[in-house]
C-alpha cells in the first residue's frame, strides 16, 4: 500500500533541500502552475546535518565561473534578507602563503569581471588591516574581499522552509529512506523507515539519529511508509552517494570527511570588524558571540561518517594544540591565552574537484541532484537552487548563472577544480 503520493520528492532536507524546495515552490507560482512538493528527512533539526556544523563563511572568490556566479548570486539575495539572517558582510581577511597568493593574483582578473571587490595588499600592509598580528612570517601577501562576512545558518534554512511551506511544500520528519524503487529508467516508489514512535520514545534520540546516519537502520524490525513521485530530488548532502546507491547510480565521485570546528575565549583579541579570517596554516576563524570559532580542514583525516570530536585537551599530543591554537598564537601574541569551551565535529561531502554537482541524474529519466558543494554549501545554497529549479522547470539554467550547467556529472575529471578550498 502506498502511503503518500508526489510530484517532486526532495531526499534531504538541510540547507540545500530546503533552498531547493523553496525554489522549485517558487518557479511554479511564478509560471502559474502548481504541484505537491515534499521533502523528507531523518531529522529535520539536523542536529548531526553538515548544515548545522558550519561555520557560516559566505563569499564568492573562486576559481571556476559556476561557483563564482552562484556564490554571487546568493549574496545578492542575503543582502536583501540580511537582517533576518543576520548576514554581517565584514570581508573575508586571507592572509597568504607563497601558493595561494598566486592562485588568488591568477583569479583576480575574474574578479574584476564579475565585480567582485577583492583588494591585494602586501605583507607590509597587515599591521594597518590586521592590528592583532605581530608575526607576518610565511606570509607572501593579504587579499581582502569586500563581498563576503558571515551569516547563521540556522535562520537561512528556517527562511528557506517558512517559504517553502507558505507555498504548501510538506516536510516530513523523521523518516528514513532505505529503498527506492525503478520502473521503466525511473524512480517509481521510494520505501522508508517511520522511525517518529522509536525516536519519541527514546531516552537518547540523537545517539538514535547519529546511529541510523553512520551505520544505517541496523533494527529492520521498523513501521515502513512509501511514497510515489514523479520526480525525486537528491539532495542528501554527504549521505547523497547512500542515496544514489538505492536508484542504482555507483557514485565514486562523493566521499564524507569529517571537519571539526572549535569554539574559545580569548577576551584580548576583539575581532567585531571582521567576517572570517584566514591564516597561511589554512586555520579559519571569527568571532563568534563573545568568542572566537576555528576551524582547520586536516588533509589526512580519512574518509568516512565520523563524528566524534577529537581536537580537546591542552597536553602536547591534543589536536586542537597542534593545528589551531599553536599557529595561532605563532601568528599573534595576543592568541596566547585562549581558552578552549567546547567544539564539535560534522562531515563535509567532498569531491576530487571540490566543486558540487548540479543537474539531472544520467541513465535516469526523472531523478536530479544538488549535493556535494563541500564547504560551500551554504554559501552556494541560494543560487544553486535557483539552477536548479531553472534545470527541473524549463530544461536551462538562467543567463545569469548559465556557468552552472559546468556543475553536471559529464564534466571531464577536474573540470572545477578549487585551489582556495578550506
Ligand atoms: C565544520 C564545517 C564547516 C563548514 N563551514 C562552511 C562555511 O563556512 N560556509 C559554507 O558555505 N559551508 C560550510 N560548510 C559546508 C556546509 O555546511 C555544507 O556544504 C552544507 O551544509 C550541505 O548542506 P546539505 O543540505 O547538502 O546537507 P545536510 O545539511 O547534511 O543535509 C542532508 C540531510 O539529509 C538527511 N539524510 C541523509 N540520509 C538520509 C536518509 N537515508 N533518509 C532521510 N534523510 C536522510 C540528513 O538527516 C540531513 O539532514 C561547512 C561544513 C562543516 C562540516
Amino acid at each position: 500500500m502506498v502511503d503518500y503520493s508526489f510530484d517532486f520528492l526532495f531526499i534531504g532536507g538541510g540547507i540545500l533541500g530546503s533552498a531547493c524546495s523553496m525554489a522549485l515552490a517558487k518557479g511554479l507560482e511564478e509560471r502559474g502552475m502548481s504541484a505537491n512538493i515534499a521533502v523528507i528527512d531523518l531529522d529535520l533539526e539536523g542536529e548531526h546535518s553538515s548544515t548545522l556544523k558550519n561555520a557560516g563563511g559566505v563569499r564568492a572568490t573562486w576559481r571556476n565561473r559556476a561557483n563564482i556566479e552562484l556564490c554571487n548570486f546568493s549574496i545578492d539575495f542575503y543582502e536583501s534578507i540580511r537582517d533576518e539572517i543576520q548576514f554581517r558582510e565584514l570581508g573575508y581577511y586571507w592572509m597568504h602563503g607563497d601558493e595561494s597568493w598566486d592562485e588568488i593574483n591568477k583569479n583576480y582578473a575574474l574578479y574584476e569581471e564579475y565585480g567582485l571587490p577583492v583588494e591585494l595588499h602586501s605583507t607590509g600592509k597587515i599591521s594597518e588591516f590586521l592590528p592583532f598580528v605581530d608575526n607576518v612570517g610565511g606570509v607572501a601577501g593579504l587579499s581582502i574581499s569586500r563581498k563576503a562576512g558571515l551569516l547563521d545558518h540556522y535562520s537561512l534554512r528556517e527562511y528557506y522552509r517558512r517559504e517553502a511551506r507558505v507555498r504548501g511544500v510538506g516536510f516530513f520528519d523523521r523518516i528514513f529512506v532505505n529503498e527506492i524503487l525503478l520502473k521503466d529508467k525511473k524512480v517509481d516508489e521510494v520505501r522508508a523507515y517511520d522511525l517518529k514512535k522509536l525516536l519519541d520514545e527514546s531516552v537518547e534520540p540523537s545517539e538514535l539519529i547519529r546511529h541510523c546516519l553512520v551505520k544505517g537502520v541496523t533494527d529492520t524490525n521498523q513501521e515502513t511508509i512509501t511514497f510515489k513521485c514523479g520526480v525525486l530530488i537528491n539532495t542528501a548532502g554527504a549521505w547523497a552517494p547512500v542515496i544514489s546507491n538505492l536508484y542504482n547510480f555507483d557514485d565514486e565521485q562523493i566521499k564524507p570527511r569529517r571537519r571539526q570546528m572549535v569554539l574559545m575565549s580569548c577576551p584580548e583579541v576583539d575581532l567585531s570588524n571582521y567576517g572570517m579570517i584566514i591564516d597561511t596554516s589554512n586555520i579559519y576563524f571569527h568571532k563568534e558571540g563573545k568568542n572566537i570559532l576555528a576551524g582547520y580542514s586536516n588533509m589526512d583525516e580519512p574518509y568516512g561518517f565520523n563524528f566524534d570530536f577529537s581536537f580537546h585537551g591542552m597536553d602536547e599530543e591534543s589536536m586542537f594544540v597542534k593545528y589551531i591554537w599553536q599557529p595561532l598564537w605563532r601568528r599573534s601574541s595576543k592568541l596566547e591565552k585562549v581558552k578552549l569551551l567546547r567544539g564539535w565535529a560534522g562531515v563535509y561531502a567532498e569531491t576530487r574537484d571540490r566543486s558540487g554537482h548540479i543537474g539531472k541524474v544520467n541513465g535516469l529519466r526523472n531523478v536530479y541532484e544538488c549535493v556535494a558543494h563541500t564547504g560551500r554549501g551554504l554559501m552556494i545554497s541560494y543560487g544553486a537552487a535557483m539552477a536548479l529549479s531553472d534545470l527541473i522547470l524549463d530544461s536551462k539554467i538562467r543567463e545569469e548563472l548559465r556557468h552552472a550547467k559546468d556543475m553536471a556529472r559529464e564534466r571531464p575529471s577536474g573540470a572545477l577544480f578549487e585551489e582556495l578550498h578550506l
